[in-house]
């Protein structure tokens, strides 16, 4: 049988719904009915965001809404600092790196979140800091930043804060004008239920100062095109409206469900498997685990690519790699977007049961019940 789990942190399984409104016949989008659409795509995203501020639509993939954001902020005379434990905030720097943007990293230790006194420190000991990028779930190490606290200290700062919520939005809670975030960016493949190809990007008043004051060097990321563009409803290049129209659905979606029902579901998935893990005796990669994505050692003995193969060979059931230094050794599993307890003890099952054939020793069953409690709560 071919049937095919996903369970990577991106792409993620896509809702029958959400494929059907994407199998409608083409349509212009410079029409009534497509800006209608998009309209209602831009409120939707609002509430995933819980903010007033604009939202902009891109069409490339999550990375895309990274470059716009490094480029629209940097500022003569000015560095951003990249906060980095893991590929996705190495990323961050590569993007500062291929543009020549003065910038310095500050490590953290993979599988931990960023250091908000660090942070701190950082902006009070260098006022040349002109942006903060942290990444609030790092899928690459399934670790999470407390993005509260950061955009705490850095709001006090004229320094903006941008944050990769690229595998957290609408998944992991966060709160764009509460909390005081100035920029955040994230993709259509992993939390929005959506196939890759769209990136999104919020954007606040503090920072539109900064990026209409600077003029950027960009061209089909500069930001000030898509802010234009929304006043009337619509997208400065042409839109991607088949996915436009699927994100309309799945954005409905999560309405229905309700976004605070959404980050209680992701959790509670997360807080199974990190459960399950460990009663089976497999050790978690991060020490300040992420809801998104949960990253696990492959235990002794057991080949990680031979593992991940016959999982996806027998039971359809795709799981990720390790990323970096720790490919080879860690393996990842998703807990975004259309993704429910029955995938998920599922998913389990076939771990358990590709374990026990390749040879591991643990009681049959142990994962499952540890996460059945946890799911029962
Ligand atoms: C997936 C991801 C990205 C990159 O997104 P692409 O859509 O592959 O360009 C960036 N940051 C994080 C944290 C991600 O999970």
């Amino acid at each position: 049988m071919a049937k095919i789990r996903l369970f990577t942190p991106g792409p993620t399984p896509v809702p029958e719904q959400v494929m059907l409104e994407m199998a409608q016949p083409m349509d212009h989008h410079r029409t009534s009915q497509y800006q209608e659409i998009l309209g209602k795509v831009l409120e939707g995203l609002k509430y995933v965001f819980q903010t007033k501020n604009d939202v902009l639509v891109f069409t490339s993939s999550g990375t895309g809404s990274m470059e716009g954001a490094i480029v629209c902020t940097a500022q003569p005379g000015k560095k951003t600092l990249i906060v980095q434990g893991g590929k996705f905030g190495e990323r961050w720097g590569e993007v500062c790196a291929a543009f020549d943007i003065p910038h310095t990293i500050m490590n953290v230790e993979w599988g931990k979140g960023a250091d908000v006194g660090l942070i701190e420190k950082a902006l009070k000991d260098d006022p040349t800091i002109g942006a903060v990028v942290v990444v609030h779930c790092e899928t690459s190490t399934a670790a999470a930043s407390n993005i509260e606290a950061i955009a705490k200290v850095v709001s006090q700062t004229p320094a903006v804060l941008i944050v990769d919520a690229i595998s957290s939005a609408a998944a992991m809670p966060i709160k764009v004008d509460e909390w005081g975030i100035d920029i955040v960016c994230t993709g259509s493949q992993k939390a929005l239920m959506l196939p890759p190809g769209l990136a999104f990007s919020v954007v606040s008043e503090k920072a539109w100062k900064i990026i209409e004051a600077n003029k950027p060097k960009a061209y089909y990321f500069d930001y000030r095109a898509y802010r234009k563009a929304i006043k009337g409803v619509d997208t400065p290049y042409t839109s991607a409206l088949t996915l436009v129209k699927g994100l309309n659905k799945s954005l409905e979606m999560i309405r229905a469900e309700g976004i605070e029902n959404v980050w209680s579901r992701v959790s509670k998935l997360a807080g199974a498997c990190r459960s399950a893990f460990e009663a089976m005796g497999i050790k978690l990669y991060a020490t300040d685990p992420a809801d998104s994505v949960t990253a696990f050692w492959v235990p002794e003995g057991i080949d990680e690519v031979a593992f991940r193969k016959t999982m996806r060979a027998r039971y359809g059931v795709h799981l990720a790699a390790g990323q970096g230094k720790i490919k080879g050794k860690v393996v990842r599993i998703n807990h975004m977007g259309y993704v429910d307890m029955v995938d998920t003890m599922g998913a389990l099952a076939a771990i358990e049961t590709v374990l026990l054939q390749m040879g591991y020793k643990f009681t049959p069953g142990a994962g499952l019940a540890a996460a059945q409690k946890v799911l029962c709560q």
